[in-house]
């Protein structure tokens, strides 16, 4: 039997105490794919948009390997050391139970797991990338509602969620390994757009000059990309996520973009565009569900798509004809 339903006020309430179970339980509501919790989740997250927040979002992106959750675990330590909070999500449309999902791993982030002022929380499993990424609006905003204010955004370095990620960021970072030369080979160019900094993590050891060599190479290469609109140029540092060296200095180029961009006003100006192309997404979302899961629709579907592939209607006839359908149903 299920259990009652949760109550989205006093949900909110205990979250916004720090109360983690609450938290917990507030982003499953917001990751259920019952249709009965999106009422509860949306009550939810509108009685936490109530309480006024100031965080910084961090994306993190970089292929398996690089050292994403070393590199987390050291900032994060750092972070909470210095008195933040921080919530650490991750974006993996892969991410299942099984093994190579990100964050799935328990041993991941061991010591950062246990601290009380850090959230860690692995990617919805066995979702869309499109949903993983709604989910983890919502989840972001929940945390800042708990009061964490760095938001550390993890995601794998394949496929479309760096676009997804870097939509919902502040700050997008891109780790690397230092390579032979050549250093923006390989990488595609849409991330180095993306990018608001490189880290060239594992310098330490016998690949200290390697990544000293890297970083003059990314530098120069960054130089023929244009700056960002708000004048940004993308920063390069090297780190050992191991040793924790370089580290504070990642994270001082953050600050630094953060307080400029908060003067000069781009800060806002990005979340609120961030916010609107949210609304206009999520539009399209609701009515592409609504659509797809009219069971008429279902039915007429797969008559005219039996009929489009043999030539006997045109495929915008019988898009026409099924839109109209869905139109009178809904009168
Ligand atoms: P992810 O797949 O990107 O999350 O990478 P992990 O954080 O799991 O790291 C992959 C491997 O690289 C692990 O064996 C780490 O111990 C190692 N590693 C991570 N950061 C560093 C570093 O700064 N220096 C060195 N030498 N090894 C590192």
């Amino acid at each position: 039997k299920r259990k009652t339903a949760p109550n989205p006020e006093l949900l909110a309430e205990n979250l916004m105490k720090g109360d983690k179970a609450a938290l917990a339980r507030a982003i499953t509501l917001v990751e259920s794919a019952h249709t009965d919790h999106w009422e509860i989740a949306n009550s939810l997250i509108e009685n936490c948009l109530k309480k006024k927040t100031d965080s910084v979002r961090v994306g993190i992106t970089g292929v398996p390997g690089v050292g994403k959750s070393t590199f987390i675990e050291t900032l994060g330590k750092n972070l909470t050391a210095s008195g933040k909070r921080v919530a650490v999500l991750a974006v993996d449309p892969t991410s299942s139970k099984n093994k190579g999902s990100i964050l799935g791993d328990k041993t991941r982030m061991d010591e950062l797991s246990r601290d009380a002022n850090a959230f860690i929380r692995p990617s919805p499993a066995g979702t869309s990338l499109g949903g993983v990424a709604r989910k983890s609006r919502e989840t972001i905003m929940l945390c800042e509602a708990a009061g964490y204010n760095v938001i550390l955004v993890e995601t794998v370095g394949v496929g479309q969620s760096e676009t997804a990620v870097s939509s919902m960021v502040d700050f997008f970072l891109l780790l690397k390994l230092a390579g032979a030369g050549d250093e923006l080979q390989g990488i595609k160019r849409g991330i180095i757009e993306m990018a608001d900094a490189i880290v060239i993590n594992k310098a330490d050891g016998a690949n200290i000059k390697n990544a000293q060599n890297a970083k003059i190479e990314f530098k120069r290469a960054l130089q023929l990309y244009p700056p960002k609109d708000n004048g940004w140029t993308p920063k390069v540092t090297a780190c050992s996520a191991l040793e924790n060296s370089g580290i504070q200095e990642t994270w001082d180029v953050i600050d630094a973009y953060i307080s400029l961009s908060k003067k000069d006003g781009s800060f806002r100006e990005k979340r609120a565009a961030q916010n609107e192309s949210w609304l206009l997404q999520t539009i399209d979302n609701h009515l592409k569900t609504d659509f797809y899961s009219d069971k008429n629709i279902q039915a007429t579907l797969a008559q005219l798509t039996k009929e489009v592939v043999q030539s006997k209607v045109s495929p915008f006839r019988a898009a026409e004809l099924l839109l109209q359908q869905r139109k009178n149903e809904t009168k």
